[in-house]
Parts: C-alpha cells; structure tokens; sequence
C-alpha cells in the first residue's frame, strides 16, 4: 500500500481499508498502536538506566527504540503489518534470549513477562503455527537456562548486570500494560466480529425475504405470461379457424382457377401465422420449463420417412434434390423416446434447409455411432447446399426472435425462433447442437442423440375395418352432437356436415350438451373444451357417469384450440376418446369421426 499523503503522514488511515477483514483491521491497530506503547516504554526504561551508568541497557534500550521507529514508519508507509509483526518478533525474543544468556544471565518475572508476551502477539498477529514456532523459541531456551541455573556456572563469562529495582518495577508495569492492551484490544475486536456476523447474518435474512418476494413476483409474473400467451392463442386460433376452414370449404366448391389460386394464398397466409402463434407459445412452454418429454417406443426409421414425406415434396417443387440417408441397423429397431419432439427438430431443420436452399440438395442423415444391446447413439444430420451462415453469426441464429441479417427477413419471413425452440429441446435433454456452414456453400446442423432400445417388438396395431373416406355415403345416417360455443365456428361445422351430409346438433355450452345427451339420441360427441357454465373437460365427465351404459360410452372427441402438447393427457383423463386441433383440417376430423363410430360399433353387444 502506498501512501499518498507524503513520507510524513503517519497516519493509520493509510493502512487501514474496507475491503480488510475486521481481523486484519484489528491486527494492524494493535501493531499501530503497540508500537507506540513499546516505544515509550522503552524510552522509559532508558530514562530510568540513562542515569544509573548502565551502559549496556542504555545501548540496548536506544537501539530498541531506533528499531521500532523505522517498524513504524514502514508499517504506515508500506502496511505490510505482517513483516513488522515478524521482525518485531524476532526482536522481542532476540532481546529475550540475550536478556537471559547475556546480560542478566538469570530468569526473573521481567523475563517470563516478555516470554508471555511474544506468545500472546505472536498468535494474535501470525496465528497457530507462527505462534507455536515463536513460543518454542522463546520458551525453550529459557527453561534449558533455567536447568543449567541450577548449578550457578555462568554459560559466558561476562558477569550478568546487575538491575535496579526502580527499573524492574517501570519494567514490569509497562510489560503488563501492554499485555492488558493487547487483550483488551482483541476482545474488543472479537465482540465487534460477532455483532458483524450478527449483522451480517440479519442482512442475509433480510435479502432472503427480498428474494423469496422478487422469485414469488417472477414467478406470478411468467404464469400470466402464460396465462395471457395461451388466451391469446386461444382468440387467434379461434378466428383463424374460421378462416382456414372457410377456405378449406370454398376449395371445395369447385372454384374457377383465378379463385383457387387467391384461395391458396390465403390458406398458405393463414397457416403462416397459425405456425408462428404454435411457435411462441411452445418457446413460451419451454421458457416456463412445462415441457414434459415423453417415453414411448417407435421405429425411428419409418419416423423419419414420415417427418420426410411431405418435406421432399416441397423441395422437388423448389427443384432441389432431397437425400434421406437411414443406417441400414436402424430398419428394425424399435427405440424409446418422445417422437413428438424428434419430429419437431427435425422438421425445424429440413424447413429452414429447404427455405435458405435456391438451387442442390438437401440431405438428412440418420447414423448409428454407437450400438450396445440396449442403448444406441444416433447422429443425426441435416445438411444443405444453400445460402450458408457467417461465422459470426453461428451463435446468434439460435437466440430467440434472431435472424441472421435483416435481409433474411424480408427475403424468406420467419419469426427467427425455429432454431431457439431446437436448441433448448436438446439443451432440456443434455444434448448440445454443433453447426457447420460457409456463406454460399452450404450448413450442416447435426447433433447425437442416446436413446435406449426396446428389447420386445413393437404390437401391431389391430387391424381396423377399412374406413371408406372419398364416399360421403359412411356419414350419411349419423348423429353429431357438437358442443360450440363460438358462432363462426358452429356455422362453419354446419356447412361442413351439410357437406357430409350428417345430421348436426348444436349445444351453446357443455350444460346443455349434457342435457341434450340424456334426452336425445347421438353417435358420436364433438366437443369444445373452452365453453361458458361447464367446460368440455367437466361436460365429458358428466357424460362418462351416466347411468344409460350406451350414453356413458358414446365416443367423444374434444376440439381445442389450445396449442400445447400436454393438452393430449387431459383430454384422455377426462374420459374422452381423441381430439382435434382447431382449426382442424376437415379429413382428419373425418376421419377420426368414422374410426371411432365405427369402433363403438363393434363394441357394441349384436342383437339375436
Ligand atoms: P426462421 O427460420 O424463422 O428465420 P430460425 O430460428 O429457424 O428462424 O433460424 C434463424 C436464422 O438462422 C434464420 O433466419 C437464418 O438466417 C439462419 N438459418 C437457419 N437455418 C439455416 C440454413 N440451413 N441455411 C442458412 N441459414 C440458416
């Protein structure tokens, strides 16, 4: 520590900082101010031998004196306290050891005083082991001296000096002074350590509630987040499904072909912004940690024939050849894991391929790097010969809401949380995304996956009665009832059901389609989960509890507008038997309608 203030400021504040623990505070007043006290005691012990003709105590003690001086001034010039705490202990039992061997050549209190001195510093100021050490040194001799004393042979011979008592006792007051001093001060310091750790410990408690109250105001804060996130998707998955579905009507109606083209663009503009919606709320989901993965055997092979099936077509009209490579050891094996999300990444990745690929190929890779009987590890990647990324930018296009340039926003859309969504699924599984890219050659994404193998094989699903879905003529003498409590959407089911040529029931909310099953008689149940007076969760527990077996069973499938996967559990917990993402796409209701009808069907006890 340097002092600023001059050679001549003397001044503890020099020494002493905030940023010093209040041991090492303590330690540096008790070596400041102790070595005040030595320096006048000495003095006074030269005063009192000055005039008694000692020479060699006079010596002895002017030395001492000069000693501590310079100890000072290089103490408040420096600060290194821990340096002249050691010279001043080497002082002290220099002076001690000569005291008893030279001088006086005799072991009386001033000695012991010393010896317990140097102790008591040498512990509070260097700690255990420096104290020990200086202990040994002092103590040792002292007692060996004492031994020989016995027998009044002088070790050297010079004749011990001889003291006077006026100085013994100015000695011995002085000495326990100082030993009073150092006591005092460090007992002090030790109440203060204590009421800091108090203090301390009552600031923690302190900032623990805060805390507790910013995580409790964090966490309300991310649920209404949610909350709003899910409403909002709910109000703009309702409309959309209007619109989606209107349009899906109206290709139907066997447009001119300027309308049907107008009519694609609508519906490829409408199910944009269905995908973006979909695309904040599951980042949303994964942000509030609710992604739960799933644990279910499939065949990755065929998973990614299907993930890929619709893939290659989109990249044969843009004229790009599209490569799916499957290790052959992969055709047979059945693995455990969550489908849903495999297609999710993959899918994310063989979109943007295709999207930032004008003219070469596509490839997705899928090889086995390590096969042991019961676990596999999986490669998988997706490589494009398209626009490529700037080294810069590699870490950037995983963050949220992020692009690689402007530029890519106005030339291919995107809302720039594909890559986000991706990266965070494998984070959740541990699994770490590498990227490869050139600007104007080409990226490759890849990452490996550790996925446990089904030793059983995969159960065939039973064989269903083939379900006729060009003819309208399967839906004719049907009964839906549908629970709706959205008017855009219920005319827009009647049209379709026109369409099919079924008969349609409507109920406003799930009360009243619970009532309307126990008097009317239906096939199957279309339900909303969102309604006013009883949601479709509450309306199809109702329904399962009837009392007529045929009600109670009637097929039940639930149309949500709620994007969220987990929304799959609480449809079948509640007792219903499918359901259907609004806006849904009207062959898959269909057939979903015609498996279930036809599956109570066989259920249902023949009559003789
Ligand atoms: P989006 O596709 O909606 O823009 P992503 O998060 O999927 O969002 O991708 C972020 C950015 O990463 C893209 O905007 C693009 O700049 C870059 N990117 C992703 N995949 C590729 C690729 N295969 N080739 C070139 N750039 C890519």
């Amino acid at each position: 520590m340097s002092n600023e203030a001059g050679f001549f400021n003397l001044s503890i504040k020099n020494i002493l900082s905030d940023e010093q623990s209040m041991l090492t505070q303590a330690r540096i007043r008790l070596l400041y101010y102790g070595l005040f006290l030595v320096f006048f005691t000495v003095g006074a012990i030269l005063l009192s031998v000055l005039f008694l003709n000692q020479p060699a105590l006079v010596t002895m003690a002017g030395g001492i004196m000069l000693i501590i001086a310079c100890l000072f001034k290089y103490l408040t010039w420096r600060g290194d306290w821990k340096l002249v705490a050691q010279i001043l202990l080497i002082l002290g039992t220099m002076i001690n050891l000569i005291d008893a061997f030279i001088i006086f050549q005799k072991v009386d209190i001033l000695s012991i005083q010393l010896v317990l001195m140097i102790i008591i510093f040498s512990f509070y100021m260097l700690g255990q082991n420096w104290g020990l050490l200086y202990s040994l040194a002092n103590l040792l001799p002292v007692l060996l001296f004492m031994i020989y004393a016995y027998s009044n042979i002088y070790i050297i011979s010079i004749r011990p000096q001889h003291i006077e008592q006026s100085t013994i006792i100015i000695s011995v007051v002085a000495n326990f002074i100082i030993m009073v001093y150092i006591h005092n001060h460090f007992y002090n310091a030790f109440l203060k350590n204590i009421l800091q750790l108090k203090k301390t410990s009552e600031d923690q408690i302190r900032l623990n509630v805060n805390l507790e109250l910013a995580i409790d105001k964090a966490e309300k804060s991310s649920h209404a987040k949610s909350e709003f996130l899910s409403t909002m998707s709910h109000e703009i998955r309702t409309p959309l499904n209007a619109v989606i579905g209107m349009s899906n009507l109206l290709m139907m109606g066997e447009p001119r072909p300027d309308q049907e083209e107008n009519l694609e663009i609508l519906k490829f503009s409408a199910n944009n912004l269905l995908a973006i919606v979909n695309d904040v709320l599951d980042f949303n989901k994964i942000e509030s940690g609710k992604v739960i993965f799933e644990n279910i055997r499939f065949n990755l092979a065929e998973l990614m024939h299907n993930i890929c099936g619709g893939q290659i077509i989109k990249a044969n009209e843009k004229g790009l050849i599209f490569k799916l490579k499957i290790d052959d050891a992969l055709r047979n094996k059945i693995v455990i894991g969550d489908p849903t999300r495999i297609t999710q990444i993959i899918f994310n990745l063989v979109s943007n391929a295709i999207k930032f690929t004008r003219q070469g190929y596509v490839e997705v890779k899928v090889s086995v790097l390590e096969d042991r009987h019961n676990q596999i590890i999986i490669r998988f990647s997706v490589k494009d010969s398209g626009i490529g990324i700037e080294r810069d930018n590699l870490m950037a296009i995983f963050e949220p809401f992020t692009q690689e340039s402007i530029t890519t926003t106005r030339k291919y859309g995107g809302t720039g949380l594909g890559l986000a969504i991706v990266k965070r699924l494998l984070e959740l599984r541990g699994v770490q995304m590498h990227v490869l890219s050139k600007p104007g050659q080409g990226s490759e994404f890849s990452f490996n996956l550790d996925l446990p193998v089904a030793t059983e094989k995969l159960e065939e699903p039973a064989v269903q009665p083939a379900i006729d879905l060009e003819g309208d003529r399967d839906m004719d003498t049907l009964h839906i009832l549908v629970a709706e409590d959205n008017m855009v959407n219920t005319m827009l089911m009647k049209k379709f059901f026109s369409k099919w040529r079924v008969q349609s029931s409507f109920a406003e909310n799930g009360e009243r389609a619970v009532e309307m099953m126990q008097y009317g008689n239906f096939d199957i149940v279309l339900m909303d989960l969102q309604m006013p007076v009883l949601n479709g969760f509450d309306a199809a527990i109702e329904i399962r509890k009837m009392a007529d077996a045929q009600k109670a069973s009637i097929p039940i499938i639930a149309l949500t507008a709620s994007a969220l996967t987990d929304i799959r559990e609480k449809v079948f917990s509640a007792g219903m038997n499918d359901y259907v993402s609004k806006p849904f796409k009207p062959e898959e209701l269909k057939e979903k309608i015609i498996t279930l009808v036809n599956r109570k069907a066989m259920t249902r006890p023949q009559s003789i």
